[in-house]
């Protein structure tokens, strides 16, 4: 899989492979993406202490701006992602980034976005 990562404004890919172990330090902005059809990865995260939020955010594939920010009180990340994230995928206004005026794709990213 290719997990993209965020740090402090720069992106960048770190390719993980099978039987890689990847340890990410904490509150780093980062997306993982499986275009492989059935491909596994297993992630471990910390428990969370008490009222701490979960934060999402999308930036634009054209200038990397943040387009969009949800901070949640995550209980399931099955039963509470899809919703956070379907409001996102309907909400033209939220998608459109403040700086250069793009309409962020939602689900899809563009194609070449992810390179294995
Ligand atoms: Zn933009």
């Amino acid at each position: 899989m290719m997990l993209k990562v965020g740090d402090n404004g720069n992106f960048y890919d770190v390719p993980i492979r099978q039987s890689d172990i990847f340890l990410l330090p904490p509150h780093v902005r980062h997306s993982p993406q499986r275009p492989q059809e059935g491909s596994i990865g297993l992630v471990v995260e910390p428990k969370r202490p008490a009222g701490a939020n979960d934060a999402f955010e999308w930036y634009c594939f054209n200038c990397q701006a943040l387009v969009h920010r949800v901070e949640v009180s995550l209980k399931s990340i099955v039963k509470d992602l899809p919703p956070l994230y379907k409001a996102f995928y309907e909400d033209e206004k939220a998608r459109t980034c403040p700086k250069c005026g793009t309409i962020h794709p939602g689900k899809q990213a563009p194609a070449g976005w992810v390179k294995l």
